[in-house]
């Protein structure tokens, strides 16, 4: 892959499922954006319409939801969903079995509930849109999980010009490339080329820093977590706020 770019739709690209298209809702009641292929990756998600830095992509429902303790339920509740669903979940990628997307074997449900499950801390859930999202280190989108209304939320992270692949990211960002590179072929089994990934020099050496300054500063935020100054923290950055108001 090239890095965000611009995808044309090919003939016979499919289009939204009605019982998928169901389960979503869309920033400004309309969905902006197509499922095509992209270059090097399969399919990909592409905007139709600009979207503003903030804007909801997307709000999606799981097919499949599942609590800790309930791995072993994933074939029964599979095997009770409506026909079409079952087609949509088993066009999702195998990276077990399509690898880096050259060969096309029988894909399992195993292996796609493994690439495309995302945990969400109570468990893990199936979301056949948000798997059609394809990673960059330098993600236009951010995506989260509303555990009260069930629904994950895709928004713009940037403005993002119509014609734009939506990017959202499966790993820990705040690493430095050769981490980042190593954790992708690890897990996800492909080698990233987006725009953070190719840099090279100078760039590439103060990208990878302002990442191992991310980290660290999560890392401290973390800390302050686990000693329970939560309360501390808010007070902090309200004296500050005030000294600098
Ligand atoms: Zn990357």
């Amino acid at each position: 892959m090239e890095g965000p770019g611009r995808a044309q739709r090919a003939a016979g690209a499919p289009g939204p499922a009605p019982r998928a298209e169901a389960r979503c809702r869309y920033g400004g009641g309309r969905r902006s954006f197509e499922v095509v292929p992209v270059a090097g990756l399969g399919l990909g998600v592409v905007a139709t319409s600009d979207f503003a830095c903030g804007d909801l992509v997307v709000a999606e429902r799981p097919v499949m939801a599942f609590s800790w303790g309930e791995e072993d339920r994933v074939e029964e509740m599979f095997d009770g969903l409506p026909e079409e669903d079952k087609e949509v979940v088993m066009s999702l990628h195998d990276q077990f079995v399509d690898g880096s997307g050259q060969a096309d074997g029988q894909r399992s449900l195993d292996g796609v509930m493994r690439t495309n499950g995302y945990r969400t801390g109570d468990g893990f859930v199936l979301l056949t849109l948000l798997s059609r999202f394809n990673h960059s280190c330098s993600p236009n989108c951010e995506h989260s999980f509303d555990g009260d209304l069930s629904e994950m939320h895709v928004y713009a992270s940037t403005d993002i010009a119509a014609g734009e692949e939506l990017r959202t990211y499966w790993m820990e960002l705040a690493a430095p490339t050769d981490e980042r590179l190593a954790l992708l072929r690890e897990e996800l089994g492909f080698t990233c080329r987006c725009p953070a990934c190719v840099r090279s020099g100078a760039a590439a050496a103060a990208s990878d820093g302002r990442r191992r300054r991310l980290r660290y500063l999560q890392e401290c935020l973390e800390d302050l977590r686990v000693e329970g100054a939560d309360a501390d923290v808010e007070r902090g950055l309200s004296s500050k706020k005030n000294k600098t108001a």
